[in-house]
C-alpha cells in the first residue's frame, strides 16, 4: 500500500490529467448524455486487499460507473429543482478539495475570509442588509433547520428558558405556523425535538399556494399571545407561489412571533428586477434559508443561512467544553452551525459570483424564466396538455389535457420519457390532480432545449395514446 500510494504522489500531474480528461470529456457530451438513470449496474467492487493505485481505480469507476451517471447536470434534466454546476462554480469546487481546508474557524484566515466575502457578496446579490449573518451549510434543509433552532432558542426566552442549556421539559409546545411547507421543516422539527405534529398548515388564497395572511393573523390570534414561530415560504416547489412577505412582516406588529423565510431556490427572485418585488419584505426576517446547489448552480451540496441573531445561533450550537476549541465566540463558525470540521464550502460560490457578477446571476434567473415560459405557451396551445397552474417563475406545472388523469397514467408518460432520455421531469399533485412539473434552473438551458423538451413530451404522449 505504502508504495501505491508513494508512487501515485509522483504521479500526481498524470493522475490529475486523466482525471481533469474524463471531467472534460463528460462535461463536452453533457447535453447529449442521457438524464435518466440506465437500469442495470456492474456488480459493485469489493474491498481489495492490497489496493489497485489511483490509475486503476479511475478505470474502474470509468467502466463501472461514468455510464450510468445521469445528465442532471445537463441543461434537460427539470426534475425536483436541480442546478448545474458554473465552470467558475466547477473550479472552485476541485480546488476546494485541492486546498483541502477545514473552515471551522479563524484559523485558516483566507478560509474564513473566502467565506465571509462570498456570505457578503451573495447579501449584495440578494438585496439582504448587512444585519444579516450569513454560513454556508450543506443544503436548504440544514439551512431551515438552522433558522428553525435559532426560532426554538428565541421562543424559549420567550418563556424565560434557555433551551440550549435546559432543554424542552415542561414547556408547552412550540407551534410553527405556515402555508405550504417544504416537507424538511416537518422533518427539521422532528430533529429538532419540537414535533411534526406541531406544524400548523395555515388556509391557502384559493388556487394558490401562498399563505391567506387573514388566516394566518387568526391562527396566530387562537394562540392567546403564546410566542411562535411563522415560516414563509418564498417560492413554493410546486408552483413556485410566493407568501406576501410584507403583510406577514406586518403582523409583527400586534404579535410576538419569529419570522423564518424558506426562500430555498425563490430567493433568486431577488436577482431579477422582474420578480424581485415577489420577495419584498424578506429583509425583515429573522432568518432566510437559500440553497446554492440548485439556482446559484454549484455542485452539491451546499447553501446558506442568513440570521439576524448570531447572539441565539451560538448559543444554540457553541462548542463548550473541549479545551482545544478554546472559548465560544460568535464568529468561528464550528460555533454557529451544525456541524464541526468543515469544507470549504464556500469556494465554489466564491469563484461563481467572482466570475459572473450580478448581471451573471440576473440573466440565468431570467433566462431559465424565459424557457419556463416558452414550455408553458406550448401547453396552453396544445391539445394534449394544460398548465394546472399559471408559470410565475421557472416551474411549469401541467398534465393532461382531460377531466382528471390519474396516476398510473401520469407514471406511464414519465416511464415513456425517461425511455427517450431526452428531459426528465417529476410527477407532482397539484389541487388534488396528478401531474407533472417541469423545474428550469441551470445556466446551460436554451430555447433550443425548449424545443427538444416539448418534442419528447409529445412523443411519449403519443406513444402512449397509440402504444407500440
Ligand atoms: C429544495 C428545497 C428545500 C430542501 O432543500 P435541500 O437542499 O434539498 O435540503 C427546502 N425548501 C424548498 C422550498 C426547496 O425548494
Amino acid at each position: 500500500m505504502q508504495n501505491l500510494i508513494l508512487n501515485d504522489k509522483d504521479d500526481i500531474a498524470d493522475l490529475l490529467q486523466r482525471t481533469r480528461d474524463e471531467a472534460v470529456q463528460f462535461l463536452e457530451g453533457l447535453s447529449t448524455h442521457p438524464v435518466n438513470h440506465r437500469r442495470q449496474l456492474p456488480a459493485p467492487v469489493g474491498l481489495s486487499p492490497s489496493g489497485l493505485g489511483a490509475r486503476q481505480a479511475l478505470e474502474v469507476f470509468k467502466e463501472t460507473y461514468i455510464p450510468a451517471m445521469t445528465g442532471s447536470a445537463g441543461p434537460r434534466y427539470l426534475g425536483f429543482v436541480t442546478g448545474g454546476s458554473t465552470p467558475a462554480a466547477l473550479m472552485g469546487d476541485w480546488l476546494t478539495g485541492v486546498f483541502d481546508q477545514n473552515a471551522a474557524d479563524t484559523s485558516s484566515a483566507a478560509a474564513a475570509q473566502i467565506e465571509t466575502s462570498a456570505i457578503s457578496m451573495l447579501r449584495e446579490l440578494f438585496g439582504l442588509p448587512e444585519a444579516f449573518d450569513g454560513r454556508f451549510v450543506t443544503g436548504a434543509t440544514m439551512s431551515n433547520f438552522v433558522g428553525l433552532a435559532i426560532g426554538r432558542q428565541w421562543w424559549g426566552h420567550r418563556l424565560g428558558v434557555n433551551v440550549a442549556q435546559q432543554g424542552l421539559a415542561g414547556l408547552p409546545p412550540l407551534t410553527v405556523l405556515s402555508g405550504s411547507p417544504h416537507a424538511c421543516i416537518y422533518k427539521s422539527l422532528s430533529m429538532l425535538g419540537l414535533g411534526r405534529q406541531n406544524l400548523q398548515q395555515v388556509t391557502t388564497l384559493p388556487n394558490r399556494e401562498a399563505v391567506d395572511v387573514d388566516a394566518l393573523r387568526q391562527a396566530i390570534q387562537r394562540l392567546n399571545d403564546q410566542p411562535c414561530i411563522v415560516v414563509a415560504n418564498a417560492g413554493v416547489v410546486n408552483t413556485v407561489d410566493f407568501d406576501e412577505i410584507t403583510a406577514i412582516v406586518a403582523l409583527k406588529r400586534d404579535f410576538n412571533f419569529y419570522l423564518h423565510v424558506d426562500a430555498a431556490f425563490g430567493g433568486f427572485a431577488a436577482c431579477s428586477p422582474r420578480y424581485q418585488q415577489l420577495v419584498s419584505g424578506w429583509e425583515q426576517a429573522d432568518s432566510i434559508a437559500v440553497d446554492a446547489h440548485k439556482w446559484l448552480n454549484v455542485p452539491y451540496d451546499s447553501a446558506v443561512q442568513f440570521s439576524r441573531h448570531t447572539e441565539l445561533q451560538a448559543e444554540v450550537f457553541q462548542n463548550v467544553g473541549a479545551a482545544y476549541l478554546g472559548e465560544p465566540n460568535t464568529t468561528d463558525s464550528f460555533h454557529l452551525t451544525p456541524e464541526n470540521s468543515r469544507r470549504l464550502r464556500a469556494l465554489p460560490a466564491w469563484f461563481s459570483l467572482v466570475a459572473y457578477g450580478k448581471d451573471g446571476f440576473r440573466e440565468i434567473v431570467e433566462t431559465c424564466c424565459d424557457c419556463a415560459a416558452q414550455l408553458g405557451k406550448r401547453i396552453e396551445a396544445s391539445t394534449e396538455f394544460r398548465l394546472l397552474a399559471p408559470v410565475r417563475m421557472n416551474v411549469v406545472p401541467f398534465t393532461f389535457n382531460q377531466p382528471s388523469a390519474s396516476s398510473a397514467q401520469v407514471a406511464a408518460f414519465l416511464n415513456r420519457l425517461g425511455e427517450n432520455g431526452k428531459t426528465f421531469i417529476t410527477a407532482t399533485t397539484y389541487n388534488k390532480t396528478p401531474g407533472f412539473r417541469a423545474a428550469f434552473s441551470n445556466w446551460r438551458t436554451t430555447r433550443e432545449d425548449v424545443d427538444i423538451i416539448w418534442q419528447a413530451a409529445l412523443d411519449a404522449v403519443s406513444e402512449q395514446i397509440r402504444p407500440r
